[in-house]
């Protein structure tokens, strides 16, 4: 790109990647971006990471899709066969009028056979209208995003305990604490912005007490390390609350003023002495005195979590036990004290508040609600021919819906800016669904694996060369902005579906996303006081924001909750085994994960020059000591295999693993990690189990 001081155009945007929501500045030369700056958003404060600052070239990868295309007649069999430079052989080119059409004639009038998964990647406005074109034009609620794989537990517990699915306090706000917990998350590769802070309050005597069954990179900066085993979160949480209950750490005054179920929940904790949780845990009795004294006695503290916590069967009950550590400590509500779930996604907050949920219309307004189903009929009047009643039942999920492909159920699916052929466990019952679909429509800027099984391809803007809001983990609405065209005839997700919408006979007429918002304003309370005009002139604002002129509210529920008279609820939580349990035949466990350099399933990061030189190949991490005792040389050749799939990848050494753990990356598609992992399900928030499968663990190229 030559030389990037040199640049004709600056536009203040946000960052694509993750849900930390920097802002940027992207600098822009003939069309083309040149570099990019953080500047100062409310969330980092000038600071990027590698990812923000060295991750956008992707938009101009010749890989690009800048035509829409269509199944050849002559293609071969559906299947991960198409070269994404090279695709004539499958696709043709087509107008966007002959592939609009080709697409709709998939979808119209075919009901409940229709199933949507949107995109965290997308505007506020693209997630609400991709979820209104299914509720509208079929008349279901089956339709869902990446939200399913990631944090659907969390979101699960928070609203069933304190009424909200959103965090009640900014990262930021570790500020003002004095004890935080980190417990399975590695934010120092996921959310390396937020880690700043982190590390931050580490240096200036903040007690950060790290919790995972991998030596994560925050360890470094830890007063304590409690390295668990794998999958014992529940006993190991239910621990520290025992020693807290029985020594009287409790906050007595906010347990009686502020919540409800108390009394069960001290009862349950009883059989959790440390003492008899040490060998499950593998913590020892005075390791979880001692912090759980620490955590008791903080003036401020705060809990953060990943999906280190979300996706297990039993993820659900894992944020219940947070939730409930918080509130017998009194920690919520004030500045320094709250609950944070570490969004993963660029925009998975507002996706899931805009409705992209199959249980859920906008807000978490339930769709099992007669007056909500009403209210929304009586703003989008018409439909596609269905009759205009939604249906008053939950939608499947993202598995389930694939589950429902392969039982003859859905037989057409439109498919933005997700690759279930990548990211959904067990994989290749994933690919096998897509391939068996009558009519699949995907919507991207790439040929993804996914899109290789397309019938139809519309070719999409990426988040640089649009116009859309987005909500990142803080719950900060903010505005990103185009600095650049897109390519060829690709155009913007908001553009594309309401052109379907219309083709599928809804009478949309959006000309422009603010449209779109000023519309999600009239149903979204969560939006109040935020308005497209202060997004433009602020770029962002925390909802709840209580007037035209409050930037937000960064902390939540100081003076109750959003639920039955105003009290939080104890939900305790029994430990229950991992669905797969390591046996003779598959005596390791798998756990999979992001590294720092490569973004989910890699379609963006592995198409960056400076992010795939640093992160070429397809790698897992063990033990040195396993390593030694396989045969295996770091660097060398290894196979993985669990009762569901191979895969042949480098192994690396690295001393944070557990000797019988492995570390996957899900990156790859070379080695694509969800070829191997476990679709059981939590079943409360339907998220699979990614972070613990059965694996057998062999040398290809033996020392
Ligand atoms: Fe982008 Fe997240 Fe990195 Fe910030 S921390 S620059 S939002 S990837």
């Amino acid at each position: 790109v030559g030389d990037s001081r040199d640049f004709d155009t600056e536009t203040k945007s946000i960052c694509p990647f993750c849900g930390v929501g920097c802002q940027v500045s992207l600098k822009a030369r003939a069309g083309r971006i040149v570099k990019v700056d953080g500047i100062n958003g409310p969330a980092n404060e000038g600071r990027l990471c590698v990812k923000g600052r060295f991750g956008f070239d992707y938009i101009h990868h010749e890989h690009r899709l800048t035509k829409p295309l269509i199944r050849r007649d002559d293609a071969p069999a559906k299947g991960l066969n198409v070269d994404p430079g090279d695709f004539g052989a499958v696709f043709r080119e087509a107008t966007w009028e002959e592939a609009l059409d080709v697409a709709a004639n998939g979808l119209k009038g075919r009901g409940r056979e229709v199933a949507g998964f949107g995109s965290a990647k997308c505007s506020n406005e693209e997630a609400y209208l991709f979820q209104k074109f299914i509720r509208q034009g079929f008349g279901h609620n089956n339709v869902d995003h990446c939200t399913r794989l990631c944090h659907a537990s969390s979101v699960a517990a928070l609203i069933e305990n304190v009424g909200s699915g959103a965090v009640t306090a900014t990262f930021n706000e570790i500020e003002n604490a004095d004890v935080a917990i980190v417990i399975g998350a590695n934010p120092v590769e996921n959310h390396p912005v937020a880690a700043t802070y982190f590390k931050q309050f580490a240096k200036r005597g903040g007690k950060l007490i790290v919790m995972d069954p991998r030596g994560v990179g925050l360890r470094r900066h830890a007063s304590h390390m409690l390295q668990f085993r794998p999958g014992a979160d529940v006993a190991l949480l239910n621990s520290i609350m025992h020693v807290i209950a029985e020594e009287g750490l409790v906050d007595r005054q906010y347990i009686e003023a502020m919540t409800e179920g108390w009394n069960a929940e001290r009862e349950h904790l009883k059989g959790f002495a440390p003492e008899k949780m040490a060998d499950l845990t593998g913590i020892d009795a005075d390791t979880i005195r001692e912090v759980a004294r620490i955590f008791a006695g903080a003036k401020s503290a705060m809990i953060f979590w990943g999906m280190g916590i979300s996706q297990h069967i039993h993820g659900t009950d894992n944020s219940r036990c947070l939730i409930s550590l918080a509130l017998m400590c009194g920690q919520i509500g004030r500045p320094g004290a709250g609950l944070h779930p570490l969004r993963g996604q660029n925009n998975v907050q507002g996706a899931s508040d805009a409705g992209l949920i199959p249980m859920f219309l906008p807000d978490y307004a339930s769709v099992l609600s007669d007056d909500v189903r009403a209210k929304y009929a009586a703003l989008w009047g018409d439909d596609g021919g269905f009759g205009g009643e939604i249906l008053a039942e939950k939608g499947l999920t993202v598995t389930e819906i694939l589950d429902a492909v392969h039982a003859g159920d859905i037989r057409a699916m439109y498919i933005l800016g997700e690759n279930p052929a990548m990211s959904d466990p067990d994989v290749a019952h994933a690919r096998d669904a897509l391939a068996a679909l009558d009519c699949l429509v995907v919507q991207d800027i790439f040929m993804t694996e996914t899109a290789n099984y397309a019938d139809v391809i519309l070719p999409a803007a990426a988040f640089a060369e649009k116009t859309g809001t987005v909500t990142n983990t803080n719950r900060q609405v903010q505005m990103g902005r185009p600095a650049v065209s897109p390519p060829g005839s690709a155009k913007e997700d908001w553009w594309i579906t309401t052109e379907l919408a219309r083709r599928c006979g809804l009478d949309w007429h959006y000309s422009h996303p603010s449209e779109v918002f000023a519309e999600m304003g009239q149903v979204m309370d969560s939006l109040s006081n935020i308005t497209w005009d202060r997004l433009e002139t602020e770029g962002a604002v925390t909802y709840p924001s209580l007037s035209p002129t409050d930037p937000g509210q960064a902390i939540v529920f100081g003076d109750g909750f959003p639920r039955p008279e105003g009290r939080a609820k104890f939900t305790p939580a029994s430990v229950i085994p991992p669905d797969e349990v390591p046996d003779a035949d598959y005596p390791m466990i798998l756990t999979t994960g992001r590294q720092l350099e490569h973004w989910h399933t890699g379609s963006m990061t592995r198409r960056s020059k400076v992010l795939d030189a640093v992160e070429p190949e397809a790698n897992c991490s063990l033990h040195p000591s396993t390593l030694r005792r396989l045969g295996i040389a770091p660097g060398g050749q290894i196979r993985l295999t669990t009762r569901r799939g191979t895969v042949t990848l480098l192994a690396r050494a690295d001393r944070a693993i557990a000797p019988d753990m492995v570390f996957l990356p899900f990156a790859f598609v070379e080695a694509a990690a969800n070829l191997l992992t476990n679709p059981a399900l939590d079943p409360f928030g339907k998220i699979p189990e990614f972070k613990f499968s059965a694996v057998k663990v062999e040398a290809v190229d033996v020392i």
